[in-house]
């Protein structure tokens, strides 16, 4: 089962109810953290980091020996990322979605691929057994979807065998969607492409939000998100008692069963800024969560 917690604003506690659901999720949990731009759910959970890998897209390289200039290649590139221009064939890294149709298409074989890196995808086990991954996208790359793609479908735990399962084992049984496997995806803020990315295939949508105008014009948007993709979706409501009733009424309207309310208290914000999770500082909300994780599963079910 995979589950994504995501909220279309940044600073609601996604990554709070994400490690939170992760260490009380049993003993079968992968932990994916896909805000490949400024991941930090290790800094909660505290994984042994011990598997690396490149990682990036493919652009283009012309060979301008072997080009005819037939222009076949600027044709067939749906982002105008490659252009015949006379006798001159000019390649924009910047607009390239490493695709690879230009490569394929080139009647002469003039196109070779190099990898041009964007980030790197990293893998360890936390100390309560957590398998945990993340992708962290080089400063200044203007691209995060295909970090978090390949992140996806990165088995780092190919590299690193588990005393719960064979090497090859767990991407397989997550690819058959199965339920003895539970991933958690932490998503990146906001409610674009990378959040479309991170999205697709789950099978639940767990959104935080808080109970602020702020707070429910994000959830909105994040909510056509998973509408958009036909997954099921709940919400949890973080902060609450700071602000009004608004977020409610529009659950109760759109059909969104608020699963978990967390009430602003300052010992978690002191706890989280230090670096601790919600159920280490609150033990009690173990049973929450655990309760969350079950009703998450009967909605997949169902
Ligand atoms: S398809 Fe190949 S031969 Fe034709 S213009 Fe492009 S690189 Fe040159
Ligand atoms: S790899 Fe794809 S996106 Fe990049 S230039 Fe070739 S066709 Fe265009």
């Amino acid at each position: 089962m995979r589950i994504v917690v995501a909220s279309g604003k940044g600073g609601t506690g996604k990554t709070t109810v994400a490690t939170s659901l992760a260490l009380t999720a049993g003993d079968s949990v992968r932990f994916m953290d896909c805000d490949v731009e400024a991941p930090n759910a290790a800094l909660f959970l505290n994984p042994k980091l011990d598997t690396r890998k490149e990682v990036g897209i493919l652009l283009p390289v012309v060979d301008e020996a072997l080009c005819t200039h037939c222009g076949k290649c600027a044709e067939v590139c749906e982002f105008h990322a490659i252009a015949v221009i006379g006798k001159k064939i000019l390649v924009f890294p910047e607009l390239c979605h490493g695709c690879g149709s230009c490569t394929l298409i080139c009647p002469e074989k003039a196109i070779s691929e190099r990898l041009d890196v964007m980030g790197i995808l990293e893998s360890g086990m936390t100390i309560s057994g957590i398998d945990f991954f993340q992708g962290v996208m080089n400063v200044g790359e203007p691209m995060a979807v295909p970090i978090i793609r390949e992140l996806k479908k990165w088995n780092g735990l190919s590299l690193r065998a588990t005393a719960k399962q064979s090497p090859n084992e767990s991407g397989e049984l997550l690819r058959e969607g199965h339920n003895d496997m539970i991933e958690i995806r932490d998503a990146p803020p906001g409610a674009s492409c990378p959040v479309v990315e991170t999205m697709r295939g789950a099978d639940f949508a767990l959104l935080v939000t808080e109970p602020t105008p702020f707070g429910l014009h994000d959830l909105k948007q994040v909510v056509g998100i998973t509408r958009e993709l036909g997954i099921p979706a709940g919400v949890v409501i973080n902060r609450d008692g700071i602000g009004d009733n608004a977020v409610e009424a529009y659950c109760t309207e759109a059909g969104i069963p608020i699963l978990l309310r967390i009430p602003m208290e300052r010992r978690f914000a002191e706890a989280i800024a230090s670096g601790k999770t919600l159920v280490d500082t609150a033990p009690e909300y173990r049973t929450a969560f655990q309760t969350l994780l079950q009703d998450i599963t009967a909605s997949v079910a169902a």
